[in-house]
């Protein structure tokens, strides 16, 4: 086994587990305040697609201030239309959310990849097996490929994700993950759904599961089945598609749905997991610390994961950078000011998933009206008082990791 020890008079070095949102941001910006990040993925490269992603003011103030926002892009625009439909085919217009950026999940890791500094060590098929944290440093033992190293890190952050290998090994396997039991399928399209132009989507919304497919002004759309469950362990017995099918049965499946759900198998790698929170009582421990999903895991529901994946990296940055680079200090003033924004927004779910997946058939009532509400210019403002919504979206684009 190699052991690599760094001498005192460097950059501190910190080791980020894990490319994605969280990880790179947080790379990006420690890099900023002078450390020396070194990033492991497990992956022996790094991913693209994903799904889509709104990301709402606390996110784009915190993309901007990284030097990102540009690189991210924007695929929303007028054009993007939604239809509410049945089964049946009958349609009348939806609402298309006007404010957050539309991207994908690759355009956010594209930004933020195009922006890491050239000489940032990343290494593919990589991962921690030990953690262990004396104070002064942390010591990590990494796999890459066959080969184990020991390295010595002046600070650990577990951005590895809503099963965050990190999570277990410094914090144990506790029950810190809350699965909400509804279930969520994901692909992202090559071209526009039968009948309609590339930047349309629709919503198909009955009691306990709905397809949603958010259109974009550039691209074909993002397609997403969720649907409830009394036995999430039972879901992963069958393959995916299988799953999604009989969550829609029993009744017929009608041409509409048949076409999506064929759309959904063609992809031969789809997303298909269960939706869980999160909920840690710290976010720390001596000098490792998680962000992103690691951390919080918001879910879909909330459509927040990756701007508080953004602006926590920033105000990780932030924090360190105000408390003489010291993770004992920081770390906890670091979580001092981020709790309540993520709190807030963990609380906020279940009022969120209504727009996604109804309930029952009083929900979908609900949600038909609100969005009947939401796509009338006259009525909007009103509607926008009476479900709260203002006072959401107001929540989403707080800019909680701005300098005081
Ligand atoms: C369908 C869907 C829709 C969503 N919509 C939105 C939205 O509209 N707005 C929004 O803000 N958020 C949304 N989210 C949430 C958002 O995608 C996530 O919160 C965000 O991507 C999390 O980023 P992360 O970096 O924390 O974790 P991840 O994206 O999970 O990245 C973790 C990384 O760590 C790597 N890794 C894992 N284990 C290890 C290990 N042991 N060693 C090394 N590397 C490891 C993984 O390969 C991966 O690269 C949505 C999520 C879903 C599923």
């Amino acid at each position: 086994m190699d052991t690599d020890k760094n001498t005192a008079g460097k950059r501190p070095q910190a080791l980020i587990v894990g490319l994605g949102i969280a990880g790179m941001a947080t790379a990006l910006r420690l890099h900023q305040i002078g450390w020396e990040p070194v990033i492991v993925e497990r992956s022996p490269q790094r991913r693209t697609g994903g799904h889509l992603i709104w990301l709402f003011g606390a996110g784009k103030a915190s993309a901007q201030r990284l030097g990102v926002l540009e690189a991210i892009g924007d695929r929303s625009g007028p054009e993007t239309k939604s239809w509410e439909v049945d089964r049946e085919g009958r349609r009348r217009p939806g609402f298309v959310a006007q404010g957050p950026l539309a991207l994908i999940r690759g355009d956010v890791e594209a930004g933020l990849f195009s922006a890491l500094p050239g000489d940032l060590e990343i290494r593919y098929d990589t991962v921690p097996l030990r953690i262990r944290e004396n104070g002064e440093r942390a010591r990590v033992v990494l796999r890459s490929g066959n080969r184990e190293s020991v390295q010595d890190f002046d600070l650990v952050i577990g951005a590895d994700g809503l099963r965050s290998s990190v999570r277990d090994m410094v914090f144990g396997r506790s029950s810190f993950l809350h699965p909400l039991n509804y279930i969520v399928g994901a692909t992202l399209l090559d071209r526009p759904i039968d009948g309609l132009t590339e930047s349309e989507g629709l919503v198909l919304a009955e009691p306990g599961r709905s397809v949603m497919a958010f259109p974009f002004a550039d691209r074909a759309p993002s397609l997403l089945f969720t649907y409830r469950t009394g036995d999430v362990d039972a879901e992963f017995t069958r393959p995916p598609a299988q799953s999604i099918r009989r969550a829609f049965g029993p009744e017929p499946t009608g041409d509409l749905l048949e076409s999506l759900f064929a759309r959904y198998e063609e992809d031969p790698d789809p997303l298909f997991d269960s939706t869980v929170q999160v909920r840690m009582p710290k976010w720390s421990r001596g000098r490792v610390a998680l962000v992103g999903d690691a951390a919080w895991s918001l879910t879909l529901y909330s459509g927040m994961g990756a701007s508080a994946a953004l602006a926590g990296a920033e105000l990780l940055g932030t924090m360190l950078e105000r408390n003489a680079h010291d993770p004992a200090r920081a770390l906890p003033a670091w979580e001092a000011r981020m709790r309540p924004f993520i709190q807030e927004h963990q609380d906020a779910v279940e009022h969120e998933r209504i727009k996604f997946t109804p309930k029952n058939r009083r929900e979908v009532v609900l949600r038909s009206l609100m969005v009947r509400l939401l796509s009338s210019p006259r009525l909007r403002p009103l509607a926008q008082l009476a479900t709260g919504r203002e006072k959401g979206v107001a929540a989403k684009d707080r800019d909680v990791a701005a300098v005081l």
